[in-house]
């Protein structure tokens, strides 16, 4: 069957590509000759200027007019932009969409192979990566857009306004995370550096959070959690931008509705800076797996390799954390005794184990791991860590090597795909 569905896409391409060339032509020919922008005549430029398209029917021809908005200082093509085109690149809005969605998945190489066989379309891989950059650069404007909605009261209320919250009262959780990123910074120079014995790469922090209703968690058959809606940001232009877009996304997912707003993080000073600055109130949780890990490392760095002992010490003290409400303090008390019990300690051992008296002091509010339970709170930050790592896979994948604009283009790209917006990159779809 499938020589069938070959057969039957090569015996009604042309007639369709024609139905389509048709269709865009008279498209073209009604429009206006006024500006898509202030809605004011324009100036007549040139008459039947022809362009070629790549479409998901072959190439088209059409032609169309253009002329000069003298209040815009402006040329304007009404008809491409009727159409849904850019004026230079020459894919139609579902070529468009293809581009964008198969660069997520592969890089442009691989990508134009997959798109082949799954479409009949042929296209290169420069196009394929051209246009999903642009595709990207439009996601980064929708996204620039609802960051500068955060700056106002206005703005505020409508990013709120799109929140779909349940009428009963509801916690919303906040996970944050940083990862890596291999960038190169001097695009085009790599050679001049290395002469001198400069590296052109660098590593860049991404920046990632994840907003959901605790209500929107649940467990597979199998026991996995799994969270079912979901919103994410993704962003490399430092901090402040970062807590921009997570206010934004927060308030769409219910910020101003919540009963309780819970931040969970790794132990990262810059997080609960954010979450004094844009979370105030917010209750604060330290990843429960992260603590664990610092007295494991204590452990290992005073017992050394007798494993017996460190575990008759640790135990414990995972128990108390875990199972009382004032577990952090109980560790901070069983490190006190350490110091006095232990015979003949090292000042190296000795300071480590006052730097973790500091970190259990430091964070000890954000370490009731039993409330957390008994509440139905996730108390560790699976769900970011999890995050990063769907974001690592495609960005870490070898030959993915962009700009530093192009990065964030195509992240602002995967994240609006994230966050089911996609519909209103391309909103001609029904589905
Ligand atoms: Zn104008």
């Amino acid at each position: 069957m499938g020589a069938m569905e070959m057969a039957l896409r090569q015996a009604t391409i042309e007639p369709a590509r024609k139905a389509l060339e048709r269709m865009v032509q008279e498209k073209a020919s009604r429009q206006k000759m006024v500006c898509h922008k202030c809605g004011g005549d324009l100036n007549m430029e040139s008459y039947d200027r022809g362009r070629d398209l790549t479409t998901s029917f072959e190439t088209i021809h059409f032609t169309r007019d253009y002329g000069f908005c003298p209040r815009c200082a402006e040329y304007v093509y009404p008809a491409d932009i009727a159409l849904g085109l850019h004026t230079r690149a020459p894919a139609s809005p579902k070529v468009q969409e293809i581009c964008a969605l198969t660069a997520l998945r592969s890089p442009a190489g691989q990508a134009q192979n997959d798109v082949l066989r799954l479409t009949g379309i042929e296209l290169d891989a420069s196009t394929l990566h051209h246009e999903a950059r642009r595709q990207g650069e439009r996601a980064l404007t929708m996204r620039d857009v609802d960051e500068l909605l955060t700056q106002t009261p206005e703005g505020i209320a409508a990013l709120a306004g799109r929140a779909e919250t349940p009428n009963t009262p509801f916690t919303l959780v906040i996970e944050i995370d940083a990862w890596n990123i291999r960038e190169r910074d001097n695009w085009g120079q790599t050679k001049a550096f290395k002469k001198k014995g400069k590296d052109t790469q660098r590593w860049h922090w991404v920046y990632t959070g994840t907003v959901f209703r605790l209500d929107q968690r649940g467990t597979t058959e199998s026991g996995r959690p799994v969270i079912t809606e979901r919103g994410y940001v993704a962003t490399r232009k430092g901090i402040d931008a970062f807590q921009r877009q997570l206010y934004a996304e927060a308030l769409q997912r219910g910020l101003l509705q919540a009963e309780l707003v819970l931040i969970i993080a790794d132990g990262a000073i810059w997080i609960w800076n954010i979450a004094e600055d844009r979370f105030k109130g917010a209750m604060q949780r330290v990843d429960l797996h992260h603590v664990q890990e610092h007295l494991w490392t204590l452990a290992a760095e005073i017992y050394g390799r007798n494993i017996v002992e460190a575990q008759k010490w640790i135990q414990p003290l995972l128990s108390w954390l875990e199972r009382r409400h004032d577990g952090a303090l109980d560790v901070i008390n069983g490190l006190e005794d350490m110091k006095t019990t232990i015979k003949k300690l090292t000042q190296e051992h000795s300071e480590a184990i006052d730097r973790e008296i500091n970190y259990f002091k430091e964070h000890q509010h954000r370490m009731d791991y039993k409330a957390g339970k008994k509440l139905g709170q996730p108390v560790g930050s699976g769900a970011i860590e999890s995050t990063c790592s769907q974001y690592q896979r495609r960005f870490k994948l070898t030959g993915q090597f962009w700009s530093l604009e192009g990065d964030e283009a195509f992240l602002a790209l995967s994240t609006l795909h994230r966050n089911g917006r996609w519909k209103q990159l391309f909103p001609y779809d029904p589905l």
